[in-house]
C-alpha cells in the first residue's frame, strides 16, 4: 500500500511504499511537549519504504539527548516524524492523510498523564512503557 502523509501548510510532503506499524499513543510529560498535545500519536514505518516527496528544505529537525529527534515544517510547524540517527523511524499520526489502515493500539505512561486529560474507556493502556516499545 501507499500512504502519504503532508504538513498543515501543505508545502511538505511524504510518501510511504508499505505499512504503518505499532501505532502508540504516550501520555508521558516529554511526549506532550513534543507533540503540544495530551499525547504523542505515532507510527512505526520501515525507513527504507520512506521518501520525502516535496518540501524537504522546509524541515528543520530537534534531535534530543538519545539520538532520537523529530523533524519539523518551519513554515507551519508541524511535526512530521521521527529520527533516529538521522533515520526516518516513525512518522506523526496527524501529519497522515487519509486512513492508513492501522489504529492505536496502546496508550503507554498513562499513569503519567496530564491532570486535565480524560482517557476514553475502553483503550488498551498502561500505567508505563511496555517492554517492546520503543521511544516517543
Ligand atoms: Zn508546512
Ligand atoms: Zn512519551
Amino acid at each position: 500500500m501507499v500512504i502519504t502523509g503532508e504538513c498543515f501548510c501543505g508545502d511538505v510532503r511524504y510518501q510511504i511504499n508499505g505499512k504503518l506499524f505499532d501505532a502508540r499513543s504516550c501520555h508521558c510529560s516529554r511526549c506532550r511537549k513534543a507533540f503540544s498535545s495530551q499525547a504523542s500519536s505515532y507510527a512505526l514505518v520501515t525507513p527504507s519504504q520512506f521518501k520525502w516527496i516535496s518540501g524537504e528544505h522546509l524541515l528543520t529537525s530537534y534531535v534530543g539527548e538519545h539520538g532520537f529527534g523529530f523533524r519539523f515544517c518551519r513554515q507551519c510547524g508541524s511535526t512530521l516524524c521521527g529520527v533516529y540517527n538521522g533515520e526516518v523511524q516513525g512518522v506523526t499520526l496527524g501529519c497522515v492523510n487519509g486512513d492508513p489502515q492501522i489504529e492505536i493500539g496502546r496508550h503507554i505512561y498513562v499513569g503519567s498523564k496530564a491532570s486535565w486529560e480524560v482517557i476514553p474507556e475502553g483503550v488498551v493502556q498502561y500505567e508505563a512503557g511496555v517492554p517492546d516499545t520503543k521511544k516517543a
